[in-house]
């Protein structure tokens, strides 16, 4: 590449050396060349914004927004008043001119997505590109990433990944594409990251077992939120407890570590749901239990309701409601486990 080609961004004062004290201070920025800010909002948490990103969003002159209702229940959370126009995918390409006129004025305008990091599976490519190519500067206002925070809660080894987004909904295609993904970790043997919708995730799943045989995997479903959960172990146990459920609700991310089906077969789930419901009549209550059960292996889970099986005099449905709420775990698993366990010889 010749010296010429090479694009260098001029850094605002206001937005370098995170570590230093900076003027912050609106007079302070707008002392170089207009900016397209790419900002990340939460994924679910309010309170998952940077202190930066509140402050931009508030100081630039226009935000894109790929829907505009939705960023403006964010904006108005933390009193930003600052102009929206909507920004998706079948408007991105016109919207470059719009966004283009702003900055030709010296003023900096924002892109954000409905949640987490734009273009990250989200629209902005286009205008990233287009903007880029009209000589702006574009700067990331770094923040909350499903892929990012379930990759480090997953457990599977995070040194290399591969990011591969939706996965194609035609069966067929997905079967190839995930041949292709294969192939491609093989070497590095990277963890390799998926969204996909709760309707979906058992279907990807499967066909996952079909490619690439039993793996060490985490579903992530509801990161940040309040009944978030994340299922850890190997894909046919994570296939099982989730096939028991009625539905799967909720926003899912998967995560395919690499190793055979020799692994441990370990399941932990674990949800932020506060436990605070007292249960009558089962002595499990102690917390050694409950940490017990959270780590536990499959079997080790199995005496466990076996046991209180044993104990109790209560239903079945009624048990499973103690359980469920006694450990933090749906009661629909619960549930299936018990009659499984109650139909084996
Ligand atoms: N730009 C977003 C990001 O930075 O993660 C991703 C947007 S993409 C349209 C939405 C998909 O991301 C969801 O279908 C799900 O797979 C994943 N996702 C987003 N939020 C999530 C959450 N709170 N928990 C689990 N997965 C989530």
């Amino acid at each position: 590449m010749q010296n010429n080609e090479l694009k260098s961004s001029n850094y605002k004062s206001s937005d370098t050396c995170s570590s230093e004290l900076s003027d912050t201070s609106p007079s302070n920025t707008n002392i170089n060349r207009a900016t397209l800010y790419i900002v990340a909002t939460p994924i679910g948490n309010l309170e998952d914004i940077t202190f930066r990103a509140v402050r931009i969003l508030s100081q630039v002159k226009l935000i894109a927004a790929e829907d505009t209702r939705h960023t403006a229940k964010l904006l108005s959370h933390y009193q930003i008043t600052t102009p929206l126009i909507s920004c998706h995918e079948h408007n991105e390409e016109s919207r470059i001119d719009t966004l283009i006129g702003k900055l030709s004025q010296g003023l900096d305008v924002a892109l954000v997505s409905d949640a987490g990091t734009p273009l990250i599976s989200d629209p902005g490519y286009r205008v990233v590109k287009g903007i880029l190519d009209a000589g702006f500067d574009v700067l990331p206002i770094p923040g909350p990433c499903a892929a990012i925070a379930g990759l480090s809660v997953s457990g599977l080894p995070t040194d290399s990944f591969i990011f591969a987004g939706f996965p194609n909904r035609k069966q067929g295609k997905r079967i190839s594409e995930l041949e292709t993904l294969n192939d491609a970790i093989k070497e590095k043997k990277s963890t390799i990251i998926f969204y996909e919708s709760p309707h979906r995730i058992v279907r990807l799943i499967e066909d996952i077992l079909l490619v690439m045989g039993n793996r060490p995997a985490m579903v992530a479903r509801e990161i940040t939120k309040h009944y978030e959960e994340y299922l850890r172990g190997m894909l046919s146990h994570i296939l099982e407890i989730l096939k028991s459920r009625p539905t799967i609700k909720g926003e899912c991310a998967l995560f395919v570590g690499w190793g055979s089906t020799s692994g441990s077969g370990a399941i932990t789930v674990a949800s932020s749901v506060a436990d605070e419901i007292s249960v009558d009549g089962l002595d499990h209550s102690s917390s050694e239990l409950k940490q017990d059960l959270l780590q536990s292996s499959y079997d080790e889970f199995d005496s466990i309701l076996l046991n209180a099986l044993e104990s109790s005099k209560v239903k079945i449905s009624a048990l499973a409601k103690t359980l469920s709420r006694q450990y933090n775990l749906p009661r629909q698993d619960i549930y299936s486990r018990i009659l499984k366990l109650q139909q084996k010889p």
